[in-house]
């Protein structure tokens, strides 16, 4: 039993540790994910998360967690926890924003054409749930040319020495 509490407590310590960086890694399952509306997103999000990812909102450069962050490891979806972009991926494109040449796998990321603020661009969301990510700008360096310029309040990143821990929620989908 003592072992047993010994354990949770430092399993409770390493989880705070994690969270020093906004927050972890969401784990949501697609039955769940079927079932939250806007009330819900409000409440798992918060305001920031919540206006950038649902409301198409874009954070200030250069005062977001992500655009400097040099960590190696995956950056995750905030809404629903998929799997994004790869740190590998990740480049100082000068912009204040977290800026990728590829998403971690071509089906993660959707894109829509977006005609506000008398611009065409891409827009960029979580294929997974519908979140709001950046956009895409084809000024991007080689190999793919690509630029794709991310809200951190959209991300969450999983540093690598962290990837290998089994996740402790049952409602993770199986991948
Ligand atoms: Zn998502």
């Amino acid at each position: 039993m003592r072992t047993l509490l010994l354990a949770l407590g430092l399993a409770l310590m390493t989880a705070c540790a994690a969270e020093v960086k906004l927050m972890e890694v969401p784990t949501v399952s697609d039955k769940d994910l079927a079932a939250i509306d806007d009330q819900d997103w409000q409440e798992r999000l918060g305001p920031e998360r919540y206006r950038v990812l649902r409301e198409q909102g874009t954070e200030r450069p250069f005062a977001n967690a992500y655009w400097d962050e040099k960590t190696p490891g995956v950056y995750h979806c905030a809404g629903c926890g998929s799997a994004l972009f790869a740190s590998a991926d990740k480049f100082d494109s000068g912009t204040g924003w977290p800026s990728y040449t590829k998403p971690a796998a071509d089906e993660a990321v959707g894109e829509t054409v977006d005609r506000n603020h008398g611009m065409v661009r891409t827009e960029v969301h979580c294929a997974r749930c519908g979140g709001h990510l950046g956009h895409m700008f084809p000024d991007g360096p080689a190999p793919t040319g690509t630029r794709y310029c991310i809200n951190s309040a959209s991300l969450v990143l999983q540093p690598e020495a962290a990837a290998d821990k089994p996740s402790d929620s049952a409602d993770a989908p199986a991948e």
